[in-house]
């Protein structure tokens, strides 16, 4: 602690540095102990300058979204907690004269948030992004997770990705489709946390009526309002589904009459078996043991092992 209070001191960026912050406040289930220090870069010089200077001093780095699919230790995160959420700048390019209705690429910071994404798209008359209108999550979180709501996947509109690769250098990714699938991206192979950091991306979206894309994210609103998404602190689902199941994770669960099950104040929620919530002050380790419990229950009683989405980070 004393040489990253010494390396923050000497560090001269533009950023806000909060020391021991917990970070139950910054993630969407309201678990998780200390990060040593969380800094939230001014601009990308900084960050890009922030990355280079601790990775040159061993320092670790954790990137954070928005934290809406976290489940941080009770002991919390060594090293920096890098928040993105002030790089959210986001424009349109076009080229001269595009097809009707083509060409259109929204160009956005990593720590955009989608839903906002989403209105600024809408205000400019923008199809694409609206099925993740309501999905809480950075436009980086979400692409490294690929995220995918309503059967559209980040993989399916992104052209290509500014990364700060592990070496330094600032490139531009171009989608490669293969390197892509069910909720993975080639950001978490090797190297995950601290690896490559997204900085921005480049989305193909086109042209369409403000009615009809205004419809559609009020259509998901509701939706997620309906199924309970907001009642209580989560991260979503729990588990990937597999999809040689042909049965969502949520349904094998609530076959085995997992709603409601209790560690704490973890609880699997009584409206959707994969969405456990934060029913008051559960811990990390109450979370960690209800997602082992179901884990194993699942395994024992029919032989398949659940993998979870839900991304386990920090100390233990
Ligand atoms: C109520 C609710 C509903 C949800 N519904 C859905 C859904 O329908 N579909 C779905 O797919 N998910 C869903 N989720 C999960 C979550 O919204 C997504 O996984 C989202 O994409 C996470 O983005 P984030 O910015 O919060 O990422 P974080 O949780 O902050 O981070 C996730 C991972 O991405 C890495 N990361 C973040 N930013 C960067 C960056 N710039 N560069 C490199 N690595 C980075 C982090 O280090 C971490 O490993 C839901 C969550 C909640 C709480």
């Amino acid at each position: 602690m004393p040489t990253l209070v010494k390396f923050l001191s000497k560090i001269n960026i533009e950023a806000s540095i909060a020391l021991d912050e917990p970070m139950a406040q910054h993630t969407s289930f309201h678990i998780g102990g200390p990060a040593d220090a969380l800094v939230a870069p001014e601009s990308e010089g900084a960050l890009v300058r922030l990355v280079a200077a601790a990775r040159e001093e061993g320092i670790s780095l954790f990137f954070l979204g928005a934290g809406a699919n976290l489940l941080v230790s009770d002991s919390g995160i060594r090293g920096i907690v890098v928040d993105l959420r002030q790089l959210a700048s986001a424009r349109i390019e076009a080229p001269a004269s595009p097809p009707r209705g083509e060409g259109f690429q929204l160009v956005a910071g990593a720590g955009s948030r989608l839903s906002e994404l989403c209105e600024r798209a809408l205000a400019w008359g923008l199809s694409g992004l609206e099925n993740f209108y309501a999905m809480p999550g950075s436009l980086g979180g979400s692409l490294f997770m690929n995220a995918r709501c309503y059967e559209v996947e980040m993989a399916d509109l992104v052209m290509s990705v500014t990364i700060l690769d592990p070496r330094g250098e600032v490139r531009d990714l171009p989608l490669r489709r293969e390197d892509w699938s069910y909720k993975r991206s080639p950001f978490q192979s090797g190297e995950s946390e601290g690896g490559a950091l997204i900085l921005a991306a480049r989305l193909a979206v086109k042209k369409a009526g403000d009615r009809e894309i205004g419809a559609t994210m009020r259509m998901r609103l509701a939706d997620r309002e309906a199924k309970g998404h907001f009642r209580l602190p989560s991260a979503g689902s729990v588990f990937k589904n597999d999809r040689t199941l042909g049965k969502p994770s949520g349904a094998i669960l609530d076959g085995l009459g997992m709603r409601g099950t209790r560690i704490g104040d973890a609880l699997v929620s009584p409206w959707h078996a994969n969405i456990f919530v934060n029913a008051g002050r559960a811990t990390a380790s109450d979370m960690l043991c209800l997602i082992d419990l179901a884990k194993d229950r699942v395994f024992r009683e029919l032989g398949v092992d659940l993998e979870p989405e839900v991304r386990l980070v920090g100390e233990r």
